[in-house]
């Protein structure tokens, strides 16, 4: 297994979609005091909207349709977030699904806490994990890749 170590300022990505925003808006107004003591990232929109409204410091990736997700995913990957905060919409089908899902899918792969909804957000940042140093174990899944490129060329 190996360890990914998170410092106690934690890169966050805050992603809502268009019906979950005002929800997204709501909590991170609430939870301003907090969320100001990270560093922030968001999707296009979503990002425009909590610097407006919410006065959080943000940097913003393309608008989710356009590819923010993907590059969210991209920047999981690369180790360069901790957190994801998604608020996505349960009930209506998106221009950009394969995007989510493969987002969601490298969220769990890279074993990043995941808050889809208020509840699970609040639990987070009530966490004393949110404001301290934790080690994150990945699964070693390039050992698997070796062997299967073994076995290719056996
Ligand atoms: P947005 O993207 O913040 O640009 O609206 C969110 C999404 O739909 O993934």
């Amino acid at each position: 297994m190996e360890r990914v170590k998170m410092n106690r300022v934690k890169n966050i990505v805050l992603i809502a979609h268009d019906s979950r925003k005002k929800d997204l808006l709501e909590w991170a107004q609430f939870n301003r005091p907090v969320l100001r003591e990270h560093r922030l990232f968001a999707t296009g929109t979503t990002g425009a909207l909590l610097a407006q409204h919410a006065g959080l410091d943000i940097t913003r990736f393309r608008s989710g349709p356009l590819g923010g997700d993907q590059q969210v995913g991209a920047k999981i990957s690369d180790g360069d977030l901790d957190i994801l905060i998604f608020f996505w919409d349960p009930l209506e089908p998106q221009p950009h699904d394969p995007d989510v899902k493969a987002l969601l899918r490298i969220a769990v792969l890279y074993n990043i806490p995941t808050a889809c909804n208020r509840a699970t957000a609040d639990f987070l940042v009530a966490s004393p994990l949110f404001h301290d140093e934790y080690e994150r174990l990945l699964e070693d899944f390039s050992l698997m890749r070796e062997g299967f490129v073994r076995r290719l060329e056996s």
